[in-house]
């Protein structure tokens, strides 16, 4: 470990804060076995406190890895796996232990976002393994992309995923996120088989997300589910733009303004005509 990491606690008041290097120095080995066994993962942070990332009260940890490139990331410092706090499995089980308590009492439990948790599947599961031992709830907040990494045995200790659909249309989605829209859908609809529950988070971007069609395909396909217990809309921000200028990476958004009141109401009528909760 070095200097850095000693400097940097694991507890942050935001994941906005901007962390990089945390795991520099570590030798690529080392990475590759605590990947292989889950023994150890990469965290952004934990966060207390949240309100919007489950229900209830929620402690929330960031990991870091992505192999998305969301245009309107606000945490691109989560990309990198090596921007992370290598973190062993014990030290992040007894982190949580710390709050077990508090969560009960506020109907909350513990919420794996990130970047994406499903780089580092192994460390995830036994995560909210350990979680669901101690009785507390478990949210996977994902892109959905991985999700073929996760067997049902995996899916078994995670009670609710947060859904990130991005776009219906797979042109688009492959231009906003550079991935395949493909992967998501089935995992939703794997899902959907498991009887688990949903909640789908859809970030509105004016001028790039916020078509009528585009939205209402979403909607259609989140109602057919069965599984989808409510839809958050997410209204674009510029709250992570700092960070794509600090880390030097061209930002295309720049001149994009956050969508009106209207507009996120619009978008929420479309989910709410087809008898989902959306707000
Ligand atoms: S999936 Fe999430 S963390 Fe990854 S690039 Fe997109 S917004 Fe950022």
């Amino acid at each position: 470990m070095n200097q850095t990491q000693h400097a940097i606690p694991l507890e942050a008041k935001s994941p906005f804060e901007l962390r990089v290097n945390l795991s520099a120095g570590m030798p690529e080995t080392d990475m590759r076995t605590a990947l292989a066994t889950g023994e150890m993962g990469f965290l952004h942070s934990f966060t207390t406190g949240s309100t919007v990332d489950g229900p209830g009260v929620r402690v929330v940890g960031w990991t870091t890895g992505c192999q998305f490139r969301c245009l309107y990331c606000h945490n691109p410092d989560t990309w990198n796996m090596s921007n992370g706090i290598p973190v062993a499995l014990a030290r992040a089980t007894e982190e949580l232990r710390k709050y077990r308590q508090g969560l009960k009492v506020m109907s909350g439990g513990f919420t794996l976002s990130g970047g994406e948790p499903l780089m580092q599947d192994r460390f995830v599961v036994k995560l909210l393994a350990a979680a669901k031992r101690m009785g507390i709830h478990t949210a996977l907040d994902t892109n959905g992309a991985l999700g073929a990494r996760l067997s049902d045995a995996d899916l078994a200790h995670v009670d609710l995923v947060l859904l990130d659909i991005k776009s219906w249309d797979p042109e688009l989605h492959r231009r906003l996120t550079g991935m395949e829209l493909g992967p998501v859908l089935d995992f939703a609809q794997r899902l959907a088989a498991c009887r688990i529950p949903i909640w789908v988070r859809f970030v509105l971007v004016p001028g790039l997300t916020d078509e009528t069609e585009n939205i209402a395909q979403i909607a259609r396909f989140s109602a057919d589910l069965g599984n989808v217990q409510r839809v958050d809309v997410l209204p674009f921000h510029q709250m992570g733009r700092f960070k794509w200028k600090e880390l030097k990476l061209n930002y295309s958004l720049e001149d994009v303004q956050p969508p009106g009141t209207e507009a996120v109401e619009h978008a929420c009528a479309q989910f709410r005509a087809l008898g989902l909760k959306a707000y």
